[in-house]
């Protein structure tokens, strides 16, 4: 920790429009969050299966207990309108993951947990730079969580960050990655027995993220509106070439985000999804599947999560498949990509 931490994290409150500090990993940054909410064994958090994770093992180390509800169809995003069924008096939460970097639906979420008095969590691991209804990502719900890991908007190698316009919130999710510890003197307890003097109040870990690597976030940050323009052009490319074969189903996109697109999650039929990753995988083009519906990982199976919990996010990994997009795809690789996506199809 050093002036170089200080200057990442206000470069990032530049671009978020709220107060943030930085950690050393998303995952890192769920715990701190999660944390701040004073999450205890047996309280709920509703979130979606359509994401890494993170989103619900750091909560499951509180002992909280994940209830899943499904996405919608258009976007991969958690519904709105099946949230409030799932809400009942021990839940604590709902986090929403802002999946493929489109920010959730904020304002329908809002309203749910305003009136219920429970927290909002979003995990923009994807979204740093993305915009919803003009506002910036990162003080639209209780607490933000972002991601610096490599295939990120932006990356510090292994980073992450909380963010939020709740002071209180906020300072609790910081303390709690800076090992508890409590500096200001006006908070101390116990007597000061000299200047050394700290005191720790509720246990933390150690999350902090170290200053070389902040010097990397800052110098990302400077090119965080470039990246956004690449990857917009990615996903218009995509688009414009894709959009006429029958084969495919395109993201969408509410005409009111401004997505800092993180993934372009084609979806194709279930029954050619494998051997099209197989053919685009040895044809040198590295696609991936985002996400594996979290319950359906052993550590959930086995707890009974039944496998049709959320038959539209089940529905969408059976036929996703992440294309390439990163600021550093030429347009030759573009037109390699779609080039092979229909002489798959076309023998499909
Ligand atoms: C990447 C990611 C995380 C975890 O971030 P790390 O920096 O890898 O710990 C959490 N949630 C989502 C949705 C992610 O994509």
């Amino acid at each position: 920790m050093g002036p170089e931490v200080e200057n990442f994290e206000s470069a990032i409150s530049d671009v978020t429009g709220s107060e943030c500090f930085v950690v050393s990993s998303g995952t890192a940054a769920l715990h701190c969050a999660y944390a701040a909410i004073e999450l205890k064994p047996g309280d709920e958090v509703i979130t979606p299966p359509l994401t890494f994770i993170a989103t619900q093992s750091t909560a499951m180390h509180f002992g909280a207990k994940i209830v899943f509800c499904d996405v919608k169809e258009s976007t991969g995003l958690l519904d709105p309108e099946k949230v409030e069924a799932l809400i009942t008096p021990r839940t604590k939460a709902v986090t929403v993951v802002d999946y493929a970097g489109h920010p959730g639906d904020i304002d329908e979420l809002r309203l749910i947990t305003e009136k219920h008095g429970i927290y909002l969590i979003e995990d923009a691991s994807h979204s740093l730079g993305s915009k919803y209804k003009g506002k910036p990502v990162g003080g639209l719900a209780d607490l933000t969580t972002f991601s610096f890991f490599p295939t990120k908007n932006i990356t510090t190698a292994e980073g992450g960050a909380v963010s939020g316009d709740n002071p209180v919130l906020l300072d609790k999710a910081r303390k709690f990655g800076r090992q508890g510890m409590i500096k200001e003197p006006k908070r101390f307890r116990n007597q000061v027995d000299g200047p050394w003097h700290q005191e720790v109040h509720a246990l933390g870990l150690n999350y902090r993220l170290p200053d070389v690597l902040a010097v990397l976030g800052t110098s990302q940050l400077e090119r965080i509106d470039n990246f956004k323009k690449s990857r917009e052009l990615i996903f218009q490319y995509y688009e414009s070439s894709l959009s006429r074969n029958e084969f495919f189903v395109l993201p969408s996109k509410e005409h009111f985000v401004e997505p800092n697109w993180h993934l372009y999650p084609l979806r194709v039929p279930k029954a050619i999804r494998k051997n099209l990753f197989d053919f685009l995988r040895a044809s040198d083009i590295l696609v991936q599947v985002n996400y594996v519906p979290a319950y359906f990982h052993p550590v959930f199976s086995e707890l009974d999560y039944p496998r049709g919990l959320c038959p539209i996010a089940e529905d969408y990994y059976w036929r996703e498949i992440s294309l390439p997009m990163h600021p550093n795809v030429s347009d030759e690789d573009l037109e390699t990509v779609v080039a092979k996506l229909n002489e798959f199809v076309k023998y499909a």
